[in-house]
């Protein structure tokens, strides 16, 4: 029989690509979301049956399981997000808590009581302490090092609650989970602008709208590494389809760049060098990379697309939307 999944966030950039992913591979798909359809495909082309609903919501959350006969796997990609602009000036703190909170609250009450098979969590590396991520050249990203916990923002703190939570629901009432950490993921078909994208799509579309000069916050010193979606969902397929480790692990890319280097890729990918004007603005921590030993270690599989190869795609995308 047809293996059936849920994915929860799925109008969104990586849900969309996961169920998208998933649909290809013969399950029977539905996507949740709060948005009337999902932002950047036809729902067709990702799952079989796509709801609107809010899931902070505990009756509308409730209503999407008893729909259907159950769930084999949840994919649990639900949250208030965004990039530096949305998650680190403070202005949305309360409401970054307070929604994603509820959405995993609800998620697992109703995954302890119906019949669900595992459920994978998407944490984030902003749950690491700001301390380890002091120098660009050495952060210190190992799983381990999360504690004594010191996020650098709310929305790490509310994703490490949550972690906490889905681990809890494993020893108390046996919810099968799964939680993956991840680590700036980017590619196509994910928010490019409106304040809540991600730095390598802010940086393919202020290259694509540019004919001289592109603004990045901070002296562009500050270094990341960044994954592409597709390795993303490879990632965290692969970690669903065993049996024994539940995480947390890191799903992230180890090819650290600094944000000028950012740039200049997103230039290449554009055929064009242009002028880097450093200004004022959000910049987290000064350096942040995943580190996969654990990853390798227990699923012995790394990301496959380097970071040139996945900006020239996302630069691609981008451009054409700009185009619009
Ligand atoms: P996204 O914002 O594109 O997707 C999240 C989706 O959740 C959105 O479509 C949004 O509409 C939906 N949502 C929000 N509130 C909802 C509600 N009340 N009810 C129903 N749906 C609701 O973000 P993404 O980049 O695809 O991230 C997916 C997950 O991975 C998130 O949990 C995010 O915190 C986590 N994560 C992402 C990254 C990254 O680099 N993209 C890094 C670390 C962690």
């Amino acid at each position: 029989m047809d293996k059936r999944a849920l994915v929860l966030g799925g109008g969104g950039f990586i849900g969309g690509h996961l169920a998208k992913r998933l649909k290809d591979d013969g399950y029977i798909v539905t996507a949740v979301d709060i948005k009337e359809q999902p932002e950047f495909w036809e729902s067709h082309e990702i799952c079989h049956s796509y709801i609107t609903a809010d899931l902070r919501d505990y009756a509308s959350f409730r209503a999407i399981f008893e729909k259907d006969e159950g769930f084999d796997e949840v994919y649990q990609l639900a949250a208030d997000m965004g990039g530096a602009g949305y998650l680190f000036t403070g202005e949305n703190d309360a409401n970054v808590m307070h929604n994603s909170a509820l959405i995993n609250l609800n998620c697992l009450e109703l995954a302890a009581k119906k019949n669900v098979g595992k459920v994978f969590y998407s944490s984030s590396a902003c749950i690491y302490p700001e301390h380890n991520q002091m120098d660009p050249k050495n952060p210190n990203c190992v799983e381990s090092s999360v504690y004594p916990a010191a996020p650098d923002s709310e929305y790490g703190w509310e994703k490490l609650f949550s972690e906490r939570l889905y681990l809890a629901f494993n020893k108390n009432y046996s919810v099968a989970v799964r939680v993956g950490r991840f680590h700036n993921v980017y590619g196509p078909h994910g928010t490019w602008e409106g304040g809540k994208e991600k730095v390598p799509a802010a940086m393919c579309r202020k290259v694509a709208a540019s004919d001289g000069e592109i603004e990045i916050w901070g002296d562009g010193e500050q270094t990341r590494s960044f994954l592409f979606v597709d390795d993303c969902v490879e990632a965290v397929i692969r970690f669903m389809r065993q049996d024994d480790f539940l995480g947390p692990v890191n799903i992230g890319s180890e090819e650290m760049v600094s944000i000028n280097e950012l740039a200049r890729i997103a230039m290449d990918a554009a055929g064009r060098q242009l002028k880097i004007k450093h200004i004022e603005g959000p910049i987290g921590v000064l350096g942040r990379t995943s580190d996969n030993a654990l990853y390798r270690e227990k699923m012995d599989w790394s990301p496959k697309i380097s970071l040139n190869e996945g900006v020239a795609r996302t630069y691609k995308w981008i451009e054409a939307q700009a185009r619009k």
